[in-house]
């Protein structure tokens, strides 16, 4: 993989600047990836040669702009192994598929007195959607819990997940703590209830294989943005069944069968759920994505990754003056590292930091829920990717150093 890195690097055109005057270092994967140049150019491409709305005409360049759509939606039912592309729908990120299944799906099969499990480490588009569909129909909102290593205690899930649960709602892997989560385990559990099975993909897609028949997920939602494709284009997966039974989302052109002055009937799944010119050159510009890292393998990526997990997380464990947030155990931790320097808060960290030319971000990260449940307001959170090396990994240590030492 190191041989192969300095090539990958080159696709990547924003890597090679200098940020305040030193090499950028970007670290900031969990919140957006950098695009390859494949991405770029697909984008460019579609514009400059086959631009036309989808599904409507039957001129050449709308009948290529469709066949081009339809292409990349097969592109992602590959790379998450659904069924079908028809299984596949293109909303514009994981908010957008979560929400999407809160106000359909949600709506429908929860009642008063129902269930709805999540976990305390969900990104809040995983969790507001579920807590105002409970608070609206006077169901229950119940919460998985941590274990002290931070990770999901699987005993409390399951005596939270129950015959009266309908929907369970979990992190494929955590954006503040980098755990990665049992979903085939909990989907089990979730369907021994009777439960259907919601997965929030996020982290998870970009990083490592995904494969949602053996997960046995009724949804997964994830986004492109974070797959080095473009923003404001991604997918909720769905089992043909339950995407059949779900009500469409949004009213208007592309998603009906037939309207008649007082009824309407829908066109078939996914269309059913793409009303309205959909973003046509993000969802290509995805597909190019999705073969970009196909042919890298995702299996090279998430081992690359693991390495530089391997490398830098024993050492930022080992700094008395560091407190780091997440599973000890690297094999149970994406490259998602959230930390803090003792003392210090953490935006002054990440500005320190930005001085140095890298990248990190400070927050609460959209999971205030976690931040209270870690007794904590705010963390800095280095994030890494396919494109970053060991040496990526030494500055930020060799910056910590100098943060410690300047505000010592
Ligand atoms: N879920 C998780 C775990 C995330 O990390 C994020 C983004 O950071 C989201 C959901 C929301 O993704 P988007 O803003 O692309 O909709």
């Amino acid at each position: 993989m190191d041989n192969k890195l300095t090539t990958i690097r080159a696709d990547f055109p924003i890597l090679n600047q200098d940020v305040n005057g030193e090499p950028l270092v970007y670290l900031d994967n969990a919140a957006t990836a950098q695009k390859p140049l494949e991405v770029t150019e697909a984008l460019i491409h579609f514009y400059e040669t086959d631009n036309a709305n989808v599904h409507r005409g039957v001129h050449t360049l709308a009948e290529r702009a469709t066949e081009q759509y339809e292409i990349a939606r097969g592109k992602l039912q590959k790379f998450i192994n659904a069924a079908e592309p028809a299984e596949v729908v293109f909303t514009k990120g994981t908010t957008d598929s979560l929400n999407l299944i809160a106000s359909t799906y949600g709506q429908q099969v929860i009642h008063e007195g129902d269930e709805i499990v999540i976990s305390i480490m969900e990104h809040h588009s995983n969790l507001i959607p579920w807590q105002q569909l409970a608070n609206q129909k006077h169901a229950t909102l119940k919460y998985i819990g941590l274990t002290e290593d931070g990770e999901l205690d699987m005993a409390d899930a399951e005596a939270k997940i129950t015959d009266k649960t309908k929907i369970v709602s979990v992190a494929h892997a955590s954006n503040v703590m980098g755990t990665i989560n049992p979903i085939k385990e909990l989907t089990e559990i979730a369907h021994r209830h009777g439960a259907t099975m919601v997965c929030d993909g996020a982290q998870a897609v970009p990083h490592t294989a995904v494969d949602v028949q053996d997960l046995d997920v009724d949804f997964y939602a994830f986004s492109g943005h974070k797959m080095m494709g473009p923003t404001g284009i991604g997918v909720l997966y769905g089992k043909r069944a339950f995407l059949e039974a779900t009500n469409p989302y949004q009213y208007g052109g592309e998603m009906i069968n037939f309207v008649h002055k007082f009824d309407s009937t829908w066109n078939e799944i996914p269309w059913k759920f793409e009303a309205g010119t959909q973003n046509i050159a993000g969802a290509i510009g995805l597909g190019a994505a999705a073969d970009y890292l196909s042919q890298i393998g995702m299996d090279n990526v998430a081992s690359h990754e693991q390495e530089l997990v391997d490398y830098l997380l024993p050492k930022l464990e080992a700094d008395e003056d560091v407190e780091v947030y997440g599973p000890a155990n690297p094999d149970k931790h994406t490259g998602v590292i959230a930390f803090n320097i003792k003392g210090l808060h953490p935006h002054d960290v990440a500005t320190a930091l930005d001085m140095e030319g890298i990248a990190v971000r400070a927050g609460h990260h959209c999971a205030q829920p976690l931040m209270d449940e870690l007794g904590l307001v705010a963390t800095a959170r280095a994030s890494f990717y396919l494109y970053n090396t060991k040496q990526d990994a030494d500055k930020l240590l060799a910056a910590i150093a100098e943060t410690k030492e300047f505000f010592s």
